[in-house]
């Protein structure tokens, strides 16, 4: 039996924001390419990603913001919502496949048909702010997820961990005092998009990491703040906004993550769901713009959930 699902669709390859983007349909070819070198991929059950229904999305963003980026969406050419964040005619699929798979990885881990879901979609979403898009994401997929724990199966905590090098400033909006959810993350500080540290709500446990942090500084977040949150917390689920920027190899921003890294909190993370959430764990894509760096650090955090 396998233990891990890996959800994507063809619809996310064919979003794209101009010749030069770096959040590029390449990313998820980089993952697939590793995926396969690796042999990593034979050990997983794929799934296509459904398309997110205006009920799930309603969960996290209000109905007027959903039908404004149905609306805004273009039949030709490309649209900028803001100026990191572009529609072609492709995106909107994207968007609420990205959305999609978040709601069916929810639903295989927590019917207990596998122990955990990664997917490989784009955009991502944790800048995503309940009425706003931002930073190359428009759905929140990871808010998504959790909202369709809580009001869809019934559950009453559900961890979100956020290690992409950007603070998830999307998924801090939507639920900062949702005591139903706690937060983890870590993040380069000062930095894209200048939030997370200005009295942050009690729910969210967020460590900034100086430009040029690496697996200590890491290492002391996650065990200094990180476990005993989650510990105390006691999720029935985790969501992992997991972003591949804060790599040493990725010049987006300046932290020095190594592949290790990736392997590494993943199985801190991991030994928390195994303790308080029947091993369930649900994995989104967010950012990673180093291709090479970026498949080998997702196979490293699937191998981990994936417990090969
Ligand atoms: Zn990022």
């Amino acid at each position: 039996m396998t233990t891990t699902a890996f959800i994507s669709h063809a619809d996310c390859l064919k979003h794209e924001m101009g010749a030069h983007h770096p959040e590029r349909p390449a990313r998820i070819a980089a993952i697939e390419d590793q995926l396969a070198v690796s042999g990593v991929g034979q050990r997983l059950t794929r799934f296509d990603a459904p398309l997110a229904t205006d009920e799930q999305l309603a969960r996290v963003h209000p109905a007027e913001y959903v039908r404004a980026i149905r609306e805004v969406a273009p039949r030709s050419g490309t649209i900028h919502l803001d100026p990191d964040t572009a529609m072609n005619p492709h995106t909107l699929q994207a968007a609420l496949r990205a959305a999609g798979a978040a709601v069916l990885a929810v639903d295989l881990v927590l019917s207990r048909n596998f122990a955990s879901a990664f997917c490989a979609v784009r955009p991502p979403g944790h800048h995503a702010c309940r009425a706003r898009p931002m930073g190359f994401c428009i759905f929140n997929n990871v808010a998504v997820a959790a909202r369709h724990a809580l009001e869809a199966h019934g559950l009453e905590r559900v961890a979100i961990i956020d290690f992409d090098v950007h603070h998830g400033n999307g998924t801090e909006d939507i639920f900062e005092n949702d005591a139903r959810v706690v937060m983890a993350s870590i993040f380069q500080h000062p930095f894209y998009p200048y939030s997370g540290t200005d009295n942050p709500a009690p729910n969210m446990f967020n460590v900034p990491l100086a430009a040029g942090s690496g697996s200590r500084e890491l290492q002391e977040a996650v065990r200094e703040t990180w476990l005993p949150a989650l510990n105390d917390f006691s999720p029935q689920l985790i969501v992992f906004s997991a972003g591949f920027d804060a790599h040493a190899e990725d010049d987006m921003a300046m932290l020095r993550f190594g592949d290790a890294d990736y392997a590494w909190v993943t199985e801190q993370v991991k030994a928390v769901a195994d303790r308080h959430a029947q091993g369930g764990m649900v994995s989104m894509l967010e950012g990673g713009y180093a291709l090479s760096a970026l498949g080998r650090s997702a196979i490293q955090h699937i191998k981990v959930m994936a417990g090969l």
